[in-house]
């Protein structure tokens, strides 16, 4: 019998998983398992800060070298778990080897998913997830390059001003009719299609990718259904990402878009969490299983698991929230809407300024919000969001009507 807590996936959430187990008086083994070479750290500097050149690479990581053997954390870099026997209660890991658990922790994360046209494997074309890709992007944004961004979601648009910001000439292909339509809706996507032209992004929206062409096994141009040839010198690809489910998959554990949780972090087999981008973990104020691929919730989440790994009672229900910086707009989003499931947005400050929130409402009651280039208002905006209450549309506009005071229990 073993009393250690194993964690899988050594990105954010399983540092910050291994981190609480220790804070919580865990004395136990804590073995943290990932297959990338580098100690966690966080990936959202890769289309920001560390991309642009104006972070450090010590600034990504999510702890000092020392931080693990200080904290008998044993940290296996390197390591692919390829199978997980929850009634055996152990993990296999590529080499053969057997570790046995108490509890263990999924963190797996997510992948980005392939572009699945002729000429996707071509040399130059590029995809963003771990640290390495973003150097090579890094790399690629010279001035002048012709760099194609396929998918306009967080990822492309980030990337993309990032290739701005480097004096690239970019282009952008979206298959929707708008960038980020469906997080953010028609009347919020326009002002990120009206951002990323203004700084002489050829922004192409409703656009079909046929093939990726190449000259020497290298990329040339992307080629469209309608026949246009668009040169580029790298492609970055952001199409979206897969939760990593096959362990728990071949593990039998409940499995859909993403490992099935409780509210408590309880995967389908006994003693065995989940938690971050690959966890599809029922909310209990949303009344439903969501998954949230972002940056606040793999932070949280997994310590939370953690807390309910020693036996602690935990109930998840921070509502998700997300972040994005593109050139001079910086942005927070709280809350969670279905693609349909708002009947008005309500606007607070001038859109033309730069400096506005905007609501997204069904039936008058908030669902969520989004600041642009406003800040310290997440507070109020989630107390809005939890009172369920009607609001009144009009003073949800006036920026001078205090957020505090539009419902009855907020504030
Ligand atoms: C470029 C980029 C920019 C982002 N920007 C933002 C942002 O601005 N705002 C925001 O809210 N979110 C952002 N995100 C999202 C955020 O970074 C993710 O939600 C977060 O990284 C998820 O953390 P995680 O620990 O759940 O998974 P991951 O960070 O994916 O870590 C999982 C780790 O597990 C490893 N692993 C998987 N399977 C195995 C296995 N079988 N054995 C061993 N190891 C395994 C993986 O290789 C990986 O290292 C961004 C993401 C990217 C890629």
């Amino acid at each position: 019998m073993t009393n250690a807590h194993v964690i899988v996936g050594a990105g954010l959430g399983g540092a910050k998983a291994a981190q609480t187990l220790r804070e919580e008086g865990f004395t136990g083994p804590v073995v943290l398992i990932g297959d990338e070479h580098e100690r966690p750290y966080e990936r959202p500097p890769l289309s920001k800060g560390y991309l642009l050149g104006k972070d450090e690479r010590e600034k990504i990581y999510v702890h000092t070298p020392h931080w693990y053997a200080e904290h008998d954390v044993d940290l296996r870099l390197g390591t692919r778990v390829t199978a997980v026997d929850p009634a055996a209660h152990q993990v296999t890991m590529a080499d053969g080897s057997v570790l046995a658990y108490a509890k263990l922790l999924l963190t797996t994360g997510s992948t980005p998913r392939p572009l699945a046209v002729p000429g996707a494997e071509l040399a130059g074309v590029h995809y963003l997830r771990q640290a390495h890709e973003s150097d090579r992007l890094k790399d690629a944004f010279q001035p002048g390059a012709r760099i194609v961004v396929i998918g306009a979601g967080r990822i492309g648009l980030e990337t993309a001003a990032a290739a701005v910001s480097a004096g690239a000439r970019v282009t952008v292909l979206e298959a929707a009719e708008l960038p980020l339509l469906r997080v953010l809706g028609r009347e919020v996507a326009r002002i990120f299609a009206d951002l990323h032209r203004a700084r002489g992004v050829d922004l192409r929206t409703s656009a079909r990718i046929a093939e990726l062409t190449g000259n020497a096994r290298t990329v040339d141009a992307v080629l469209l259904a309608d026949g246009t040839r668009i040169p580029a010198d790298a492609v970055v690809v952001g199409v979206g990402i897969s939760p990593n489910t096959d362990l728990a998959t071949v593990a039998g554990l409940a499995v859909d878009n993403g490992i099935v949780t409780d509210e408590h972090l309880r995967a389908s087999a006994v003693d065995v969490y989940a938690a971050g981008d690959v966890a599809n973990a029922y909310h209990p104020f949303l009344g439903r299983h969501i998954r949230v691929e972002h940056w606040a919730n793999a932070l949280n989440r997994p310590q939370a698991a953690a807390r309910a790994m020693l036996g602690q009672e935990v109930s998840y229900d921070r509502l998700p929230y997300f972040y994005t910086d593109q050139y001079d707009l910086g942005m927070e989003y709280t809350g969670y809407v279905e693609p349909d499931g708002y009947d008005q947005v309500v606007f607070r400050g001038d859109r033309a300024s730069g400096e506005f929130v905007a609501f997204w409402l069904a039936g008058g009651r908030v669902l969520a919000g989004m600041n642009v280039n406003v800040w310290d208002v997440t507070e109020p905006i989630q107390k809005l969001i939890r009172s369920r209450e009607i609001v009144d549309p009009a003073r949800l506009a006036d920026p001078l009507a205090p957020l505090e005071s539009l419902s009855n229990s907020a504030g």
